[in-house]
Formats: structure tokens, sequence, C-alpha cells
């Protein structure tokens, strides 16, 4: 009897969560399997619902963990109390939970408990504080969708992920688009992949123009990909995918190195003050990357003064320590940093302090429209003069013509980048285009000095 006791307790620990004494991945695949079998013999549909909540990890992370579990507990019976008796919920893991709907007789059945849980998660969680979560739901259908049980946890992932796409606190239907939007991502992973190993990325660089000395010693390098069948691709494209698999780290350290090259070169040739500015990407100050940065221009023997590291406000933004104490480091080690797209976020004045930023960049958008009288050259006279009370320097991006430089100079802006100058360009033609702006501009300077 002992050992049948034993082997029971063996079997629950194997097929049952720990945390909320649901069935685990494993019972749950088993009965998923046995679901299907059971529409191929009787023709009735269910209802595959995969279930992530939304910023749990900030949860865990600012309540702690014991916290969290709790809240895990809590989700658990919220779900099930949705639920019928003859229906059944498993924890894949994490903050993942899985349901299936028995014998639907249509969508409406199906959206009615979705909307349910997502209600239900939404109230406040009693935890030692008050806390609030939600969550996004992924919907497949069987057998419409799929008789196979990979494909239908597949499905039911990619409609989920959708959810979170659309804002959260959604339910989503999976649809054959979705998995062809996700075929092309997979597409484009190995692409990059290969990319990084055939050596088709190049960095271009664009000119930052200092509007009252007329001098150019500042540039923005920018990624390009060079793909052997579509050409040129745009990092809009490809850096969003190169963050979600993590390859930035890889090819952002490779693009950092030929730009504080490339300054370095132009300090030696051309302009002892020359620097040019390198984004990163929030995942970037996650992991440890820019911090390797400072130990990697050490090891060339190159000034932190030829780099500017340009971060965005939601990079910014992040309130977690790690951030902050990178940025910090960066700024003690000589470093630069700019604050790109400004006016796109929501950055505090606060923040512009506190961090020490040397630069704000006036996003495009503002500067696109701007003409005498109109609001958006108010917006830009304001962050200018508020930019240089906390003592910052003002870049303006996206200047396409003359007006706007006119108007953006009188309004004191510092420095100017666009097409009006130069769009971003090969190393070799930047070169060029600094010698020949260098011989128009320079002549009537010197002159001017004798
Ligand atoms: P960003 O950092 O704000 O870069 C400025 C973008 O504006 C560049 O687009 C540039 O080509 C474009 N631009 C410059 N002047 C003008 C103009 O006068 N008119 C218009 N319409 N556009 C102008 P690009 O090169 O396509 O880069 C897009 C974004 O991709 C960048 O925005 C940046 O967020 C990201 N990116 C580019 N290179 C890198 C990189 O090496 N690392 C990371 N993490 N992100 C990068
Ligand atoms: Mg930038
Ligand atoms: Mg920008």
């Amino acid at each position: 009897i002992q050992l049948a006791e034993r082997e029971k307790a063996i079997w629950h620990q194997a097929n049952y969560d720990f945390l909320t004494g649901l069935p685990n991945r494993r019972l749950f695949q088993d009965r998923l399997s046995h679901k299907i079998d059971r529409v191929i013999r009787t023709h009735k549909s269910f209802a595959l619902l995969l279930i992530d909540l939304d910023g749990f990890k900030e949860v865990n992370d600012t309540l702690g963990h014991d916290q969290g579990d709790q809240m895990l507990i809590e989700a658990s019976n919220r779900i099930q109390n949705c639920l019928r008796k003859s229906d059944t919920i498993a924890r894949l893991g994490g903050d993942e939970f899985v349901v299936i709907l028995n014998d639907i007789e249509n969508r409406g059945s199906v959206e009615t408990v979705a909307q349910k849980i997502l209600d239900t998660l939404m109230r406040p969680f009693k935890l030692k504080d008050t806390a609030f979560i939600s969550a996004s739901i992924g919907i497949t259908l069987c057998p419409k969708d799929s008789l196979e049980m990979v494909e239908l946890l597949k499905n039911a992932d990619q409609a989920m992920y959708a959810a979170k796409e659309n804002g959260r606190n959604k339910f989503n239907y999976f649809t054959p688009e979705m998995q062809q939007s996700a075929m092309t991502r997979m597409l484009l992973v190995k692409e990059l992949r290969q990319a990084i190993q055939e050596e088709q990325f190049e960095v271009f660089y664009q000119p930052i123009i200092d509007f009252k000395q007329n001098r150019i010693y500042k540039a923005e390098a920018l990624i390009r990909w060079r793909h052997p069948e579509r050409g040129l691709v745009s990092p809009i494209q490809f850096i969003p995918v190169l963050e979600d698999t993590g390859l930035i780290t890889e090819v952002g350290e490779w693009i950092f190195i030929q730009a504080a090259q490339q300054a370095n070169k132009l300090r030696q040739t051309f302009d002892s003050d020359f620097q040019i500015s390198v984004n990163a990407s929030p995942i970037q100050f996650h992991n440890q990357s820019v911090i390797d940065w400072i130990d990697l221009l050490n090891g060339m023997s190159i000034s932190p003064h030829v780099v500017a590291i340009e971060i965005t406000e939601n990079t910014l933004m992040e309130t977690t320590r790690v951030v902050s104490e990178h940025l910090l480091r960066l700024r003690d080690n000589g470093f630069q940093v700019s604050l790109d797209d400004f006016g796109t976020g929501y950055s505090s004045l606060a923040y512009l302090k506190k961090f020490d930023i040397d630069f704000i960049k006036i996003d495009q958008s503002f500067v696109r429209n701007l003409s005498t009288h109109s609001s958006d050259l108010a917006l830009c006279e304001a962050i200018i003069v508020m930019s240089h009370k906390l003592g910052l320097k003002v870049i303006a991006e996206g200047v396409e013509n003359e007006e706007q430089m006119n108007l953006l100079s009188d309004a004191g802006c510092d420095y100017g980048q666009g097409y009006f100058f130069s769009k971003p360009v090969d190393s070799e033609s930047f070169e060029q285009f600094l010698l020949e702006f260098d011989a128009q501009n320079a002549p009537s300077e010197k002159m001017m000095q004798s």
C-alpha cells in the first residue's frame, strides 16, 4: 500500500503544478490529445484559449516573488470560476494558462467566456498592497484551424501575441494570415543570422551641421542591410526583429566599433572635435552590452568623446535600476548621451536633469510642417529654450529645406540633420562630402579671420 501511495504522489508531482494545483503542461498535452481524438469521432468542436498575464514580470519584480505567487494562485482561481465543470484548465508555466472549452456551439459562447476571464482578472488583487493586472488571450478552434496538437498550441500562441500587439487586455482569434506573417518573420530571422555571418550590414553616416559655425564635426551612424536580392533594407523593418531575437547585441557592437573607428579617423584627418552618435536600443541597456562598449574603446585606445549614444525616451523612462546605473556609468566614463526622437514619448524634465543628457534631438514630426506662426514652430522654440535653460544642446532631425533650417536657426537651435544637407551615405561618400563642404565654406571663414 505504501508503495502505491508513493507512486501516486510521484505521479501527482509529475502531472500537477505545484503552485496552483492545476494540471501542468504534461498532463494538459495528454488531455488535449484525447480531446482531439474525440473531435475526430464526434465532430464536435472545442476552443483552445491561451491566457498570458500582461506585465506580470513587473509585478513580480516590484512586489516580490511571494506576492507574485499569490497573484498566480488567485488568478488561476478566478479563471476557473469562469469555466464549466467539463472545461479544462492548466498552467503551462510562468504566467501562462491554457483553457479548453468543450462542445462549443458558436463563436459567441467562446467570446463570452474570454471576456469574462478578462473582466475577472481586471478586478484588483488584494495582496500586501492592492495590485492590478490584465491578460491577453489567443483563441484557436478545433477542428476548424487544425487537428494537430502542436499546431493548435502554436496557433493559440500567435493569436495571443497578436492580442498583446493590439494593446493587451484583449482576446484574439487565430487567422491563417497570422501563420503567414509568422512564417515571414521566421524567414527574416534566418536571413538576419545569415546576414551577420556573411557581413551584409553596412554603416551609413549622416552629417549633423552646427548652425552657428556652419561647420560639420558631428554625424549619426545608421545601419543598412544590403540584402543579396532585395537590395538596401530599411532598419525600421529589421531592427525590431534584431531586438526580439537578441541579435541586436552582436550587430550593435559591430556598428559601435565601426562608428568609433570612423570618428577617430576623422578626428585625426578632418576635425579634432569629430563625434559620431550611435543608436542604442533599450535591450542593449538591459543586458550588459552598452557597458562593454567602455572596455571596447579602451582596448582600441580611442577616447570616449568620439562617440555619443542615442537613446530613446522609452529607455530613459525605464525606472529599473539597471538602466539608470548603466546610463550614469557611461556618463562617468566620458560618454555623451543624446535623447532621440524627442517629443514623441513621455519623458519628464526631471529625467533630463537626473541623467545629465547632453543633446536633445527634436523629432522629425515637429520639423516636417514648420512654417512661420505654426504651432510646430512654437513647440520647437519651447523645446529649444527649455533645453538651453537645462544646459542641453539641441539637434533638429529631418531638416529637408532651407525654410526649415532658417526657422530653426533663428529659434536658436544648435544643430541640424536632414536630407537638406545630406542623406545618410556610406563612409567613402561621407568623407567626400565633408571635404566638399569644407572647400565651400572654409575659404570665406578664413578670409574673415585674416
Ligand atoms: P533615428 O535614430 O531617429 O534616425 C533618423 C532617421 O531619419 C534615419 O532613418 C534617417 O535616414 C532619417 N532621416 C534623416 N534625415 C531625414 C530627412 O530629412 N527626412 C526624412 N524623412 N528622414 C530623414 P533610418 O536610417 O531609416 O533609421 C530609422 C531608425 O532605425 C532610426 O531612427 C533608429 O531608431 C533605427 N536605427 C538605425 N540604425 C540603428 C542602429 O545602428 N542601431 C539601432 N538600435 N537602431 C538603429
Ligand atoms: Mg538616432
Ligand atoms: Mg530620431
